[in-house]
């Protein structure tokens, strides 16, 4: 059996500190991710850092940014007064998560750090125009993603409020997680729609009039073939439309 050191971090310091720069220390939230990983050896850890104990949870709303904080659990963004008045599409896809279980433990820091090209929050945070903050400072949502794993703290998320946005998936019958989904934010008149479960890189943006010819790149598997994926993506991001048009 592998040995399996724990360390419940009580500052983001200390988390840091423990971590330092081994790949296989590694920062557990809620664990719905992480611990399935370790049990299948997809991946190995030496440390556990436990951060759910660092009050990364809160969520507030200054001006025209709602900010989250990345041990937010999807229950409480999906409960959130904030979340739900000023972006009830995130309070929404929040909701659509997984089961009970996994809400309740997983967090937004959890997935933004997983990057699963079926996740429904790198295509929400994509179209929204977020800011990730981490300790090694903030970064553009797109930059964030596009550049892999850093192995920073993420600390939260800041997203400036929308004029309108909404939301569209298919998800998976078994395991309730997204097969395709689509997240689409106006702003100044302009919307951007990004899917999620679609490309096999991550979350991309889509331009709904054009249709996806190159398969490719398009996600390929038991759940769904790269044509029917390419097909979804169309539709949802027609349903998202008419969501953000109503
Ligand atoms: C049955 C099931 C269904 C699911 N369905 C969906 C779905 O419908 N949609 C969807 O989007 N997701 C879905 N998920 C994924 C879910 O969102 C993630 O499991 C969860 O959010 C991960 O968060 P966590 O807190 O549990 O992270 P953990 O499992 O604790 O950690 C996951 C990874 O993130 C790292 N990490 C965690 N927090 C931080 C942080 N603050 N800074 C840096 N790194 C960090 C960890 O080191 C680890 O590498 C599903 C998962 C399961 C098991």
């Amino acid at each position: 059996m592998t040995k399996l050191d724990y360390h419940r971090a009580d500052s983001v310091e200390d988390a840091v500190r423990e971590r330092g720069a081994s790949a296989s220390h590694m920062y557990l939230a809620g664990g719905q991710t992480l611990l399935n990983l370790i049990k299948t050896h997809a991946v190995s850890a030496e440390m556990l850092i436990d951060i759910s104990r660092l009050g990364l949870n809160k969520i507030s709303r200054k001006g025209d940014v709602l900010s989250i904080g990345a041990g937010a659990t999807h229950t409480q963004i999906s409960q959130d007064p904030a979340v739900l008045e000023h972006l009830p599409a995130l309070a929404r896809l929040a909701a659509c998560i997984g089961d009970n279980a996994v809400r309740n433990r997983g967090t937004l820091g959890g997935a933004v750090a997983n990057n699963d090209p079926s996740g429904d929050y790198p295509a929400a945070l994509l179209a929204l125009g977020a800011r990730i903050e981490t300790t090694a400072g903030t970064t553009d949502s797109h930059r964030f993603f596009g550049q892999g794993p850093t192995g920073d703290l993420i600390l939260a998320v800041h997203i400036p409020l929308p004029e309108r946005a909404a939301f569209a998936r298919i998800q998976h019958q078994a395991s309730r997680s997204c097969l395709v989904g689509v997240f689409v934010a106006e702003r100044e008149g302009k919307r951007r729609f990004v899917a999620s479960g679609c490309f096999a890189d991550g979350a991309k943006e889509i331009d709904i009039q054009t249709p996806i010819d190159d398969l490719s790149a398009v996600l390929d598997d038991s759940f769904g073939s790269a044509k029917y994926r390419a097909h979804l993506v169309h539709v949802l991001a027609k349903r998202a439309l008419l969501e953000l048009e109503s």
